[in-house]
């Protein structure tokens, strides 16, 4: 009998679900969340749980935002959808285009295009870059680099930008023309402990990569300005304005995936701002409306879409940006989104998620020698990481079929906190209105679950 009340088994029987093994989830069926409020969700039997996780490092402004509920239905109320294809617009959209150029002014970032979600926002990018190229005339640029370790997505084109090898090989070959090179990793790398050096290292390796490329084959770099699914790698300060100095000296356009890192999560407005860089082109999606409604943008400055303005007038030719969705700009998910910005703005979400997050590191770091099993605690704002090592000193990893990660997200969903286990790194990425009470809630679990297992 499933305990799960109304599910019966349903979904392991008819659902595949992402990234889950379905005989794993034929034991250990999902927990299925049933509402939320603030930065608590409910199960079926009324258990709450702290949401750790955020959804899925998304839900920056909490569950039940009545503000956002209420845009959501007063638009329903005038329209759900109207394409904006073709000559045809919506108001939400057209207002949010306005909101995004203002929050992403101080990176210069021009115009905005709509889509559905991060891998379809990774993969406008990549094509609005690679068309760019081909309207000021150097269509041979067509290559994109990226980091190891690295996620932007699932969809073939942001596959095959990830990093991250187990998500890639059962997909080989993916598309031509995607590069990988090394991530500034402080804790996990053969080169150097002194993360300045690191940085300088990493961003020497890009310019040999685009070199031995020939720079006019190469459209774009592409990175997180601190990588999520990679296990929440934070760069030394120096990597991302050595980047760009790389970048500009080879004409390569430089996109930062602030599908995470956009709107507050590590304390500031953006994550390129924290980093002191003005990327040609930002990818948003996740914490751009916290999820109440599906939305990706890819937003790009005007050395980018001026090239797509010429003395062509007809609607549809070959000076368009020949890409799109029919959910592009959908209103539900733009006044969502509007709403969501606001509320951001007003609480100061970032400046929350900076102060919280500084005390939740130190909170973690405060348990870490107490416990064998804790390697390392890194992170920047409510973007944290907690990996797992089978020995501390040497830093080896834990063997993954000890399911140890696994174990003490189990025994912290008991004790009611939501944490997401990612090959042995916990990420811990909650709403950022969490409180300090929030975090020792949160970190008293951990220590709890941990006892039991040393
Ligand atoms: N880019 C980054 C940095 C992400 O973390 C993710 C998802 O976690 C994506 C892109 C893909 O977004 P989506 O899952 O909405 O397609």
């Amino acid at each position: 009998k499933d305990p799960r009340p109304g599910a019966d088994q349903h979904d392991v029987r008819h659902m595949l679900y992402p990234f889950a093994n379905p005989s794993h989830l034929s034991r250990h069926p999902p927990l299925v969340i049933e509402r939320g409020a603030g930065v608590y969700v409910y199960d079926g039997n009324g258990k709450r749980y702290l949401d750790g996780q955020g959804g899925l490092w998304n839900v920056n402004v909490g569950h039940g935002r009545e503000e956002i509920k209420e845009a959501i239905r007063a638009q329903l109320d005038r329209i759900s959808f109207y394409s904006i294809f073709g000559g045809t617009s919506n108001r939400p959209a057209i207002e949010l285009a306005d909101v995004l150029c203002r929050w992403t002014a101080q990176e210069g970032m021009a115009r905005v295009f709509f889509s559905s979600g991060g891998s379809e926002a990774n993969e406008a990018a990549y094509k609005l870059a690679r068309q760019y190229w081909r309207q000021v005339g150097q269509p041979m640029r067509h290559k994109i680099i990226s980091l190891k370790r690295a996620y932007h997505g699932v969809t073939l084109g942001a596959l095959s930008a990830n990093g991250i090898t187990p998500y890639r090989a059962p997909f080989e070959p993916l598309l031509a023309g995607f590069i990988q090179v090394e991530t500034p990793h402080v804790y996990r790398n053969p080169f150097t402990t002194d993360p300045q050096a690191l940085g300088r290292l990493c961003a020497q390796l890009l310019e040999r990569e685009i070199e031995f490329q020939g720079p006019d084959s190469v459209a774009a770099f592409v990175a997180e300005p601190v990588q999520g699914a990679g296990g929440v790698i934070v760069p030394p300060a120096n990597f991302w304005p050595l980047v760009r100095e790389v970048c500009d000296r080879h004409r390569v356009l430089l996109i930062a995936d602030e599908v995470v890192t956009g709107f507050g999560r590590i304390g500031s407005e953006m994550g390129s701002r924290l980093w002191g860089v003005k990327p040609d082109m930002m990818v948003f999606a996740k914490g751009i409306n916290s999820g109440y409604i599906p939305l990706g943008a890819t937003m790009a400055n005007a050395r980018v879409c001026d090239a797509f303005v010429t003395t062509d007038e007809a609607l549809f030719s070959s000076n368009a940006f020949l890409h799109g969705n029919t959910y592009a700009g959908h209103p539900l998910a733009c006044v969502a989104a509007i709403a969501n910005l606001e509320i951001i703005e007003k609480e100061k979400l970032h400046l929350n998620a900076g102060k919280v997050g500084a005390y939740l590191m130190e909170r973690l770091q405060s348990i870490q020698d107490k416990h064998r099993y804790i390697g390392d605690v890194r992170g920047q704002g409510l973007m944290i990481g907690v990996e797992l090592v089978a020995d501390k000193k040497t830093r080896a990893p834990l063997d993954l079929s000890l399911n140890v990660g696994a174990r003490i997200s189990d025994a912290c969903r008991e004790a009611g906190v939501l944490l997401r286990n990612l090959a042995d790194t916990f990420i811990i990425s909650p709403p950022l209105t969490f409180t300090h009470a929030n975090a020792d809630e949160m970190v008293d679990a951990i220590d709890d679950a941990m006892s039991q297992l040393d």
